[in-house]
């Protein structure tokens, strides 16, 4: 698929901003992932999509250097003010619908594809991790900062805002393609 198509299947798909991404500079940093130890998120040692269950930083590497191009998609919500919880919330859960909606499409024509979310994988209300294989391998979104990118650069190297503005939420995530 061309750039142009990529873009228009983001937009068909609900989100409100897109742009190609060039996976060649994605760069993992070992600060990023050492904060996911704080836990901030609440996702450490949760799930088979965040640290540590996934392998080290090398690790991380070798599974992003097979890519070469990518889509990183965001949905953008205007807050009524900074306590608005309810559109925070309507936001997370309209941008993790669109993104497994648009996931799926896009298997289907790179089978290959890394999803990579901000935060970590929400699909099962529990995880299985550490017991047992995760249940829906092919909906799986790994952490992008669990991955050590630092999600501010690489929206800059995609030429769109990590944030569109005061009064604004925004969820960010990416399709690493081929
Ligand atoms: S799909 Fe479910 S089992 Fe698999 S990593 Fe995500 S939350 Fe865990």
């Amino acid at each position: 698929m061309t750039d142009e198509e990529l873009l228009a299947l983001a937009a068909e798909y609900g989100f409100d901003c897109a742009a190609p991404l060039d996976a060649t500079k994605l760069e993992v940093l070992e600060d990023v992932r050492d904060a996911c130890k704080v836990n901030l998120c609440g996702q450490y040692n949760k799930t088979w999509a965040c640290p540590p269950a996934f392998g080290d930083l090398e690790e991380s590497r070798k599974m992003l250097k097979k890519y070469t191009r990518g889509l990183l998609v965001q949905s953008v919500q205007t807050l009524e003010d900074d306590y608005d919880w309810e559109s925070i919330q309507a936001l997370g859960e309209r941008h993790g619908e669109n993104f497994q909606r648009l996931l799926a499409r896009i298997r289907e024509l790179y089978p290959d594809c890394l999803a990579l979310g901000s935060g970590g994988c929400k699909n099962c209300k529990t995880c299985t991790y550490p017991d047992s294989p995760c249940r829906f391998p092919d909906k799986m979104v790994y952490s992008m900062e669990g991955f050590g990118l630092f999600v501010t650069q690489v929206c800059r190297d995609c030429g769109i805002p990590y944030n569109h503005g005061r009064g604004t939420m925004t969820y960010s995530a990416c399709f690493l393609l081929e």
